[in-house]
């Protein structure tokens, strides 16, 4: 259930493992375009790198460097950085080529609206009144999960206070006085209580782009729910994604780049037209598995991004599950406990471990500029290639 990274990697590993397996996705389109970047964890490539073979210049972009840019532009430290990065639809492609070659059936606008555990069953309605059933049932469907919220309705989001502005501009629309500063590498600047980072992906077109967030913290009651309501009027629960943020916060992003980023970074977001806005949450749910369903990537536990290693953590998640499961001699149910054993304590360090660095940078103002970033899935510096 859910057909975005966290999906398509468990239904990988779970094919390559010998499982029947379908995608249910509500979205009636592939997810090519969601305006973002990642940056790559060893877990995340390793389904298309030691299963596909594929080399990791297919679907990612490598930097030379960890740069921190002083608020004049100029270069503070720079340290020597293994890191990689990847556009969201190179890795989504990748993902749904890899299961369509094995099989696995993939299925649009299958909005799962009820799910019911019976014995050794799982069944599932969807929007359209279709039903259907299964042995296991993998909640794979984001951080506002609907497979989560029917198994275990108490656990909610809770707010850290602050939101990731995103956004991502073709390098060619980049003055050379823009690019230059930032170029081969992950660039980060230090501000007052908040912090913004950039690094280079690669559209499915071949073509550089910068991505870049801006963490800002919130400083009023009832801002963040101004931000999340959206260009036609809508309130969205977390976020409010490209395209439909309102223009007069677009405008207003622009304006406040302009007095409080370096100028490399101020015209990176100011030329950026659609920026999207994500409040910043932990989600701690105390089991990732309840009869035959299991809560996989942001439908489990949510970490603040600071680690880097959401997606991460759903293909470790992913690789863990198929792994528990490939042993033909350990009965589903005692494998599926076995998993949710590893993959408690995975998400609870993860998030406490983000936690920890969002505070730092948001609250405290304790994280100095040339420090080595918090990136890493089970350790910092784990992300390194
Ligand atoms: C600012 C920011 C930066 C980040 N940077 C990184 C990074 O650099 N590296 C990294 O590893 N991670 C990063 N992450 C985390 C990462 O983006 C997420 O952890 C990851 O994308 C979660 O994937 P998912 O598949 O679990 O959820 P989602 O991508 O949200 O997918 C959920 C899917 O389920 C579908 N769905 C929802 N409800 C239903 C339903 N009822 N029926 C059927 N389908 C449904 C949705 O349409 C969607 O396709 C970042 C996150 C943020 C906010």
């Amino acid at each position: 259930m859910g057909g975005s990274l966290a999906g398509l990697s468990t239904a990988n590993w779970l094919c390559a493992t010998g499982w029947e397996v379908d995608v249910l996705e509500r979205a009636c389109e592939p997810l090519v375009d969601r305006g973002a970047g990642i940056v790559l964890h060893p877990a995340t490539s390793r389904f298309l790198t030691a299963q596909e073979g594929l080399p990791l210049d297919d679907f990612s972009v490598a930097v030379d460097h960890l740069r921190y840019l002083g608020l004049d532009g100029s270069v503070v430290t720079q340290h020597e950085s293994r890191l990689r990065f990847a556009a969201y639809g190179a890795l989504y492609q990748s993902l749904r080529r890899s299961l369509e070659r094995r099989g696995g059936r993939y299925v649009h606008g299958a909005r799962v609206t009820e799910v019911r555990n019976a014995e050794e069953t799982v069944h599932v309605v969807l929007a359209d009144g279709t039903r259907t059933s299964s042995e296991l049932l993998v909640g794979a469907d984001g951080v506002h999960s609907t497979v989560r919220r029917l198994v275990l309705p108490d656990v909610e989001p809770e707010l850290g206070g602050y939101v990731a502005w995103r956004g991502v501009l073709d390098e060619d629309e980049l003055p050379d006085h823009a690019l230059r500063p930032l170029e081969r590498a992950i660039t980060y600047t230090i501000l007052d209580h908040a912090h913004i980072l950039t690094y280079p992906i690669q559209g499915a077109d071949g073509r550089m782009r910068r991505n870049w967030v801006w963490y800002r913290n919130l400083s009023a009651p009832g801002q963040l729910a101004e931000l999340l309501c959206d260009r036609d009027g809508v309130r969205h629960g977390l976020s409010v994604a490209s395209g439909a943020v309102r223009p007069e916060l677009v405008a207003g992003l622009a304006a406040a780049a302009d007095r409080e980023l370096p100028p490399p970074l101020a015209t990176l977001v100011g030329r950026t037209a659609t920026p999207f806005v994500q409040a910043m949450v932990d989600v701690t749910p105390p089991h990732l598995v309840v009869g035959r369903v299991c809560l996989l990537g942001d439908a489990g536990f949510v970490a603040r991004p600071h680690a880097a290693a959401g997606t991460a953590k759903a293909a470790e998640e992913a690789w863990l599950l198929a792994r528990a499961l490939s042993d033909p001699a350990v009965e589903l149910d005692e494998a599926l406990r076995a998993w949710e054993r590893e993959a408690l304590h995975l998400g609870s360090a993860l998030v406490t471990r983000s936690r920890r660095a969002g505070e730092r940078a948001q609250r405290e103002g304790s994280w100095k500029v040339g420090e080595p970033l918090p990136f890493g899935l089970r350790s910092t510096g784990d992300s390194e290639f």
